[in-house]
This record gives structure tokens, sequence and C-alpha cells, in this order.
């Protein structure tokens, strides 16, 4: 099976860095179920193609297995090798991995490029035929063309196969292509998914960010990707709760943050925020609290020292951040008991999630100014209707503050990756529409030095569940 990536949008050779693969070099790569190849026929100026060959070693996956069954002949003689599957997409994540995730070191801007990019799958066996090829690739804004391949040239009365070469295009990012691939091609797939796991759902929900739950087939999408898991296709579709825009991953690089640090530190903004969560956690009496967006994991890391929290569970988009939240938590150094009291999970906020529900409290530190304002109205739901936890504390920056810093310019956010700074006014506005429509009582605290005029640094909201006294 082979998939064709082409662009012409010039210089065309720049598709070797964002691949990370040498345009003049030819590539094999060892895979558990086979091999693959990456090489590029095409490479000039106007125009670049780079294949990916993968040669599925169906036999070889077969072989030593099921010994004492019958000898199965549908087992060795399959249409595996030739038809793009799971297969294809695990190919894609393990050789094409930063490429997919849209991460460039030599040419970062080039990530976020849209190019004119042409995708060619030979060859995909789609039951059901044109329509429902079309129907999963249309409403992405691709370009379909499909050749339908008949059973046997020599036989032209035995009529079409259900295989297809098929051609997508669309000027886009090649990350945004290459995770449509990732997604749509084991839809595809009528067998049992080669890696169809646990996690898969978090898989899923991961690359579909952003355009699944706005696709007019996503519950077939979801079905057929999650196959013969029906648990997991009904986790997944009730997760799907949002129509809106969803949010893309939110990876905040080591630079920005210092730079939000460096202008905050003088006043130790850091610290009285995090003093000041702590504080509303405590009072409220919670037990089992969760961190929306926990980042590096600095709160955490003063949850853990009280015992007050039993079970501490941080949540975030990164992964990058987690693996660094991980990193300092160092739970391995802790005895058992401390260490099983945190966990820390990869995930969304853009999703409904059952992981969020039955908490006492969840904090939200300096999260929501980082979400899209059209996607706010989905983290209001996943937080406040789904969650549901008695208390939330939510922060964010007061935009009126930004003025006594001198080396802020005037009209800039604090951080290069905020969406939004409120004033006062829009913040408890928002929260205390929340709080009417979900059945919340909002109280608001400043946090950092006041100014009479301009408030402080960090405006804070407490949220309360109506009819749930504070212990
Ligand atoms: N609460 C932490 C981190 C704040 S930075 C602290 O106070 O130090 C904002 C964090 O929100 C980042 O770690 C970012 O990855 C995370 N984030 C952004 N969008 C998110 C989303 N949709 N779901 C979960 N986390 C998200």
């Amino acid at each position: 099976m082979l998939l064709t990536i082409t662009t012409t949008r010039q210089p065309a050779g720049d598709l070797g860095y964002l691949l990370h693969k040498h345009p003049e070099k030819f590539q094999s790569f060892e895979l558990s179920f086979g091999k693959a190849r990456v090489y590029y026929p095409e490479v000039g100026n106007d125009r670049c193609t780079a294949c990916l060959l993968l040669d599925v070693d169906a036999v070889g996956m077969v072989r030593g297995k099921n010994a004492d069954q019958n000898f199965l002949l549908a087992q060795y003689v399959n249409d595996r090798p030739y038809v793009a599957s799971s297969f294809m997409s695990v190919a894609i994540a393990q050789i094409f991995g930063s490429a997919l995730q849209g991460r460039c070191k030599e040419r970062p801007e080039l990530v976020t490029t849209p190019m004119p990019i042409e995708a060619r799958i030979d060859v995909l066996s789609v039951r059901g035929g044109e329509n429902v090829l079309r129907g999963m690739f249309e409403p992405l804004g691709y370009e379909v063309e499909a050749v339908h391949h008949p059973l046997d040239e020599r036989f032209p009365e035995w009529g079409e196969s259900h295989y297809f070469s098929v051609t997508v295009r669309k000027t886009t990012t090649l990350s945004e292509l290459l995770t449509h691939l990732y997604v749509l091609i084991p839809v595809f797939d009528s067998r049992k998914h080669y890696f169809v796991g646990e996690d898969e759902t978090e898989k899923l929900l991961a690359k579909g960010e952003g355009w699944l739950a706005r696709h007019p087939q996503k519950e077939e999408i979801v079905r057929r990707y999650l196959r013969f898991q029906p648990s997991l296709y009904r986790m997944a579709l009730s997760r799907l709760v949002v129509e809106e825009e969803l949010v893309e991953e939110d990876d905040q690089t080591p630079e920005k943050e210092q730079a939000e640090e460096k202008l905050e530190s003088p006043l130790s903004l850091n610290e009285q925020r995090l003093m000041a969560v702590m504080a509303s956690l405590r009072s409220c009496g919670a037990k089992r609290v969760l961190d929306l967006g926990c980042g590096e994991g600095k709160l955490i890391r003063e949850l853990l020292k009280d015992r007050q929290f039993e079970d501490i569970v941080g949540m975030d988009v990164s992964v990058r951040s987690l693996e660094n939240a991980m990193r300092r938590l160092r739970p391995e150094r802790l005895p058992e008991r401390q260490a099983s009291r945190v966990k820390l999970i990869h995930g969304s906020l853009m999703y409904r999630d059952k992981r969020l529900e039955g908490f006492d409290a969840a904090s939200i530190v300096e999260v929501i100014e980082h979400l899209d304002p059209p996607r706010l109205s989905a983290f209001e739901r996943v937080v406040f209707e789904f969650a549901k936890p008695r208390t939330v504390v939510l922060t964010t920056p007061n935009k009126e503050y930004n003025v006594t810093w001198e080396t802020l310019p005037a009209g800039k956010f604090r951080h290069a990756d905020h969406r939004f700074e409120w004033t006062r006014r829009e913040f408890q506005d928002w929260a205390n529409g929340i709080g009417e429509r979900f059945g919340y009582s909002v109280r608001f605290l400043p946090v950092g030095p006041e100014n009479p005029e301009l408030g402080s640094p960090t405006q804070m909201g407490i949220f309360q569940l109506d009819g749930e006294a504070t212990r």
C-alpha cells in the first residue's frame, strides 16, 4: 500500500523539512508488522512528492499464532498487504510523527503554513462505494478524485471491486492533512484494527479535536474507528457533545512561559496565586480535587503537601507539560501511599470526560485565556454541566492591571498564547452568566497587590454549586 503526498507550494522541497525525511535519501524502517519505505520520486522547486510505501508482512504476523487452530487460508491469502488500513495510520504516526503533530525544528513557520497538498492512497477498500468516500472527505473541504478498480481487468463482466485509488486535494497544513488521514483511513478498514486498544478513544478524540465534532458523519467515523468496541464507541460519542469549534492543542513553549513569569515576577504573583487557590480549596473542605490545565504541576505539588487532599488529578492537553510535571513531581521518590494520591491524565477541556466526574473541587488556574473565545461555551459545559464539581476555583488575568507594567507594550497580552484578557467587568459578567446557567453562585476575590482603580493583577472566581453548602 502506498501513500503519496505532493505539494506545489514553492519551494516545494520544503516538504522534506516538514516530513523530517531527506528528499535525496531512500529510507527503510522496520515496523512490528512489516517494512516501511520513504522516498521522493519527484523533487523540484514547483512540485515535490514523497511516498510512504508499506510492506505489510501478512504471513509473518500470523506465523506461530493460532498454532492449534485450523488452518485458515484467509489469514495467509488476503488483501492486507495492498489495502490501506489501520497499519497505514500506525506508519504515519511512527514515521511522520513530527509532521503529524505539527512540529518542525528547522523551519517552524512551515508547520502553520497552508499549502496546496495532494494525497493519493493506493488503494482504499470502500464498502458503500464512492458516496461513502466523498461523505468522509468532502465535508472537511477536500476535493476528491476516485478511480474505481474492476475485480479483474480480464473479466469485465465480474464488475467492480470495492477497491479505489483515491486522491484528495486541499490547501491546508501538512499536519492537518495527516491528521485527517490518520483518523479516516482506518474508518474504511473493514477488519479489526491493528491498534484498537484502551487508549484508542483518547487518540481519536485528540486527533479529532477541532473537526470531528462538526463532521456530519461523526457517528459513522467514531463507530467504524472504534469498531468491535461498542463501549468505547458510546463513550467517545457521548464526549463529542460539543458542536462548536474545538480547541487546538495548546502546546506552550518554555520561552513563552518564562516571558510571562518574568513580567509578573517582581510581585511573585505566581506564588500569591497558588496560595490563594490553595486557601480556597482548603476552605471548601474538598478531598478529591481536579487541577484542570495543570501545566507543569505547580499547584499539584502544593496539593500533595496537604493531607486533606486525598485524590488529586491533574489534566492537561499538552503531553509535553504533563511530562515536565511528572519530572517535577517525581512520584517515584514518594512512598507508594503518597504517590497513589496523584494522577496525571491527558485530555482536553473541550470534551466531556467521564474521568472528571465525581470530584469535590476543581481548580482552573490561568487556563481560560488560552482558549479561543468561540470555544469557551464548550469548556463551560464540560466543566459546569458534566464534570460538575461542587466548587470551582478559577483564575485569569485582569487586563485593566496591564498598564502598570512598563515593560508590557500597550494593548499587548501578558503571554503570546493568550487569546484574550478580560477586565473585571468582563470576567464577572461571564462568571455570573455561568452561575445562572449551571446553578452555581460565584464570589470574586483579587489576587496580588490591589490598585484602587485598576484592581489586582489576577482575578479569581469561586463557584459554589447551589444547594451544596461549603463545609
Ligand atoms: N495551571 C497551570 C498552567 C497554566 S498555563 C499554572 O497555573 O501553572 C495554561 C495551561 O492550560 C497549559 O498547560 C495548557 O496546555 C493548558 N490548556 C490549554 N488548553 C487546554 C485544553 N483545551 N484542555 C486542557 N488544558 C488546556
